[in-house]
């Protein structure tokens, strides 16, 4: 598929892996619509981005977002599901004063940003592919903790459903024209990696790493691009993760 010319819709796009993939379509020549809840990291956005402020969790947001994005750009060539929140909680923590047991609230929440989110954004934005008859490029962020990661019972969850999602669509969607993939990377050096983790979880994990390292946001933005424009992969899930195994 050309990027060049193509209309890209970016969620999450505002900060860390997001903002790059946001800035690789936007250098392959695509028009990029950012949609982000983030105000501060919107505000600061490069000029060639255009940024709207949109909660993926909220039905009624997404639909107003993805008729916005027609009506100023005439189509959507391209979604990257990208929002997410990263969260590290045991199932069970004996010391936690307010029950020993991980927290259905957390659990629930996690899962509507990383999971609900890609199903509410994915519908809005192929129903118009399909009505238009626009064929069309999906990729989903998963994460390796999508193999189920200690510590991480919601995220896991949440991950590996967006993987059998990516491939369930993969199947629906080839015969309108759309495919579907997933990228899933490994500890990125970004931002919200650095706060969730302690310096010796850090260096843990580069030992774990085959390549000893985290990996770049440049590098899952290739990625991306590279299953964008190949246009015979379709429900790949594509490991950006320097040889790491959980
Ligand atoms: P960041 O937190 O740096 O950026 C995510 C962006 O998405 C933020 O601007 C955030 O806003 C926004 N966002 C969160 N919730 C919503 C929402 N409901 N609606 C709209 N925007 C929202 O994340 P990363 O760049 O680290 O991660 C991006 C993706 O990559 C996620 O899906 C994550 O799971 C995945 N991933 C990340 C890895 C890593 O090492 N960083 C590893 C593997 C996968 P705000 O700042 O207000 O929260």
């Amino acid at each position: 598929m050309q990027v060049s010319g193509a209309v890209a819709l970016v969620t999450g796009g505002a900060r860390g892996i997001g903002l790059a993939i946001a800035r690789h379509l936007a250098l392959a020549g695509a028009s990029v619509v950012v949609g982000d809840v983030n105000p501060i990291a919107l505000a600061e956005l490069p000029s060639e981005l255009e940024g709207v402020s949109v909660d993926v969790t909220d039905e009624e947001q997404v639909k107003m977002l993805v008729t916005g994005i027609e009506q100023r750009h005439g189509q959507i060539n391209i979604l990257i599901n990208n929002a997410g929140v990263i969260l590290s909680e045991p199932f069970v923590n004996i010391m936690h004063p307010d029950g020993i047991m991980h927290d259905y609230g957390d659990f629930r929440s996690v899962l509507t940003t990383n999971l609900d989110s890609v199903f509410i954004v994915t519908s809005a934005v192929v129903e118009h592919m399909v009505k238009s008859r626009i064929s069309g490029a999906i990729v989903n962020i998963s994460s390796v903790s999508a193999g189920g990661n200690e510590g991480q019972t919601a995220y896991s969850a949440a991950k590996a459903a967006v993987n059998a999602m990516t491939i369930t669509w993969s199947k629906e969607l080839a015969p309108w024209g759309i495919r579907t993939n997933a990228v899933a990377p490994g500890f990125i050096n970004t931002e919200s990696t650095r706060q969730a983790l302690s310096d010796d979880q850090l260096k843990q994990i580069e030992r774990k790493t085959p390549l000893r390292r985290l990996g770049h946001v440049d590098e899952v933005a290739h990625a991306v691009l590279s299953v964008i424009q190949n246009d015979f992969i379709n429900g790949a899930v594509l490991d950006v993760n320097g040889g790491l195994r959980i």
